[in-house]
């Protein structure tokens, strides 16, 4: 089994990124940046935003962080927002998902100025992704084609199954792979026999947020498998560790190849978010 190891392709891009950057300041005098804004204390968020935060800095992109409390009303982030979408300074702007309770996160996205939204996620922005016009396509399926691209995996005539089909994940995944030529299937919660549908797929992207959720016997042998969950749970001695959807170490001379968790799709995500930040000052200094 090939083990599509992301913390590599993200390592390799990284390095492109760091001269294509380098480049584009020389060239402009401005530096990108990215604002990253987090209402709440989800613990799993604030490590994603530190992540964030670390990955622009050693990139060389400047970062913007705002940490807001769980109480912040719809009236206070609104008011962040639109003073991001004012500042030159800022090319990207990220709502760390999911936001607390009372916080409607389609409404709060809407807010973000499309030539800023640098994970692809406002309504514009998907509207112009389904167009194949998108400014930023969304980060974590942008970085699993990133990976079979790596890996010079052609989905082209595949049957591929996206297990979810969640705005952030499944549905731009489900896309994606259909602008590469698979021909796609979403299963969700309410889908009869998954089993059925990821057992004949050629390629199975699973995005069900549901720890460990298939295994070996899920797949077809010969397949592929792209595990995009991420859980942080207690083992012993009181610490975590992080899991996917997938029993990945069921998968060993049976698939062709697969994501471990971590080390797979989650490196990728903020890569492309990077990426993305670039490609936003890029168009927004033409
Ligand atoms: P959501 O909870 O928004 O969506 C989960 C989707 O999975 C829903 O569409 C749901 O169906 C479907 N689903 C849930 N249970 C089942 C089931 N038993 N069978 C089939 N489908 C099911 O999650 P996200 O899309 O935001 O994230 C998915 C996972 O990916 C999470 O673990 C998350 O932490 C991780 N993630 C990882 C990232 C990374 O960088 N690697 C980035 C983003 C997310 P329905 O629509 O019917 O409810």
């Amino acid at each position: 089994m090939l083990r599509l190891n992301g913390k590599e392709v993200s390592a390799v891009r990284r390095a492109q990124l760091k001269s294509k950057l380098k480049d584009f300041c020389n060239r402009t005098n401005h530096t990108p940046g990215l604002a990253v804004v987090l209402v709440g204390d989800d613990p799993a968020s604030h490590v994603y935003v530190g992540g964030k935060i670390r990955a622009c800095a050693e990139a060389g992109i400047n970062s913007f962080e705002h940490r807001l409390p769980v109480d912040t009303t719809s009236a206070q982030l609104k008011c962040l927002i639109e003073k991001l979408n004012d500042d030159i300074a800022v090319d990207g702007i990220l709502v760390q998902l999911p936001l607390p309770k009372g916080l409607d996160s389609n409404k709060v996205l809407g807010w973000i100025d499309p030539d800023k939204d640098v994970d692809g996620l406002t309504p514009s922005s998907m509207g112009h992704l389904w167009l194949d016009k998108p400014r930023a396509t969304p980060c974590t399926p942008s970085g699993v084609m990133a990976i079979l691209n790596y890996y010079n995996i052609a989905v082209e005539g595949l049957k591929a199954v996206v297990v979810g089909r969640s705005n952030i994940v499944g549905k731009p995944m489900a896309y994606l792979l259909t602008q590469a030529n698979a021909t796609v299937t979403i299963c969700h919660s309410k889908t009869k026999d998954l089993p059925s549908y990821t057992r004949d797929a050629d390629i199975v992207v699973v995005a069900a947020g549901k720890p460990q959720m298939l295994g070996k016997e899920d797949f077809k042998r010969g397949s592929i498998v792209i595990d995009v969950g991420i859980h942080h749970q207690p083992v012993k001695d009181g610490k975590n560790k992080l899991f996917g959807d997938v029993r990945f170490e069921e998968l060993e001379g049976w698939v062709k190849a697969a994501t471990p968790v971590p080390g797979g799709v989650g490196p990728m995500t903020i890569s492309m978010l990077l990426e993305n930040t670039l490609h936003l000052a890029e168009l927004n200094h033409i």
